[in-house]
């Protein structure tokens, strides 16, 4: 058996230095990413299940990498959380994001929402609240324009520091949604404390709804609990129009997904959005 171990180790150790190379590589490049303006952030629709209106837009990072091509936020969010990148990073997300919202509002687009990420490392920052208050202030826009997604797991690291960055939060009046939701394990009597205004179903849900029983138990539980704590429920990873069909029948409030659009970049979500009001 020892033999064996030692083989197995040889065996990946050359995948696993390529691997940190790639790494180190990527978390150099980020910094010089950020500094040269190669991130983007594209948007991906959020559409009211009743009537099919647009409600708002989820922002989500893009890097083009000059040598590597696309990097996606799955790989490189992680990189930014470990070497503290994350902070400059989000920052200039909300600042992107609340810039654009003003552009739609002067295009005659609006009153869209803005749903932005946010990692659990800027949850921790104290100043989350004053840093976003400050955006608030200087872009005019009205707090609840702005809507802060932190995923289920994140907010479990620490439910009692989340709670006080939550409040600092709705003093600010803006909404905060609990992404992936049924993912993370939450207890309920947490959930009750948090006092969020969504609970995104996570698309792991969503994805097998039409062949698998027990997502659709799991999907009626979630909404019926958020319909009794006063939320709102999105599902997300929404694909095909049977899909869509089951979660308005069964009272879910919003979706988004393939099956309206993928994520565009901002001119490009403008069209859409306005080729759909025609
Ligand atoms: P998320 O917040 O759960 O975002 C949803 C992901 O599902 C996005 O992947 C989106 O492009 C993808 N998606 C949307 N509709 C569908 C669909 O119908 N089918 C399928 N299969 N996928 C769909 P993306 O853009 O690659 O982002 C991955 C994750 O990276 C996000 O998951 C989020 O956790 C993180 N992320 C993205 N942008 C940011 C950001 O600005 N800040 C932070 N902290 N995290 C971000
Ligand atoms: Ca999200
Ligand atoms: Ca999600
Ligand atoms: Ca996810």
């Amino acid at each position: 058996a020892k033999q064996e171990g030692r083989s197995t180790f040889r065996f990946y150790a050359p995948e696993l230095r390529t691997q940190s190379s790639r790494t180190l590589r990527l978390q150099t490049d980020l910094r010089l990413a950020l500094e040269r303006g190669q991130l983007a952030l594209v948007y991906q629709p959020q559409v009211r299940l009743g009537d099919g209106a647009l409600l708002g837009v989820e922002a989500l990072l893009r890097w083009q990498h000059s040598e590597l091509g696309p990097i996606s936020p799955a790989e490189f969010i992680p990189l930014a959380e470990t070497s503290g990148l994350i902070l400059p990073i989000g920052e200039w997300v909300l600042h992107q994001a609340l810039q654009q919202l003003q552009r739609w509002d002067a295009a005659g687009l609006g009153p869209l929402t803005m749903a932005v990420n946010l990692s659990a490392v800027q949850f921790r920052d104290s100043r989350l609240a004053e840093g976003i208050g400050k955006l608030l202030r200087v872009s005019g826009l009205a707090a609840h324009r702005l809507e802060i997604e932190l995923t289920e797991s994140c907010a479990m690291i620490n439910p009692q520091g989340t709670i006080a960055t939550m409040e600092s939060l709705r003093r600010l009046q803006v909404p905060i949604a609990i992404d992936d939701f049924g993912t993370g394990y939450s207890s309920l009597s947490y959930l009750k404390r948090f006092k969020v205004a969504k609970l995104k179903i996570d698309q792991s849900f969503v994805r097998d709804l039409h062949a698998d029983p027990d997502d659709r138990a799991i999907v009626r539980a979630v909404i019926g609990l958020a319909d009794h704590l006063g939320m709102r429920t999105v599902a997300e990873g929404v694909e095909t129009a049977e899909q869509l069909a089951w979660l308005r029948e069964h009272g879910c409030d919003q979706a988004q997904g393939y099956f309206f659009t993928r994520p565009l970049p901002a001119d490009a979500l403008q069209t859409w959005a306005q080729q759909r009001n025609l």
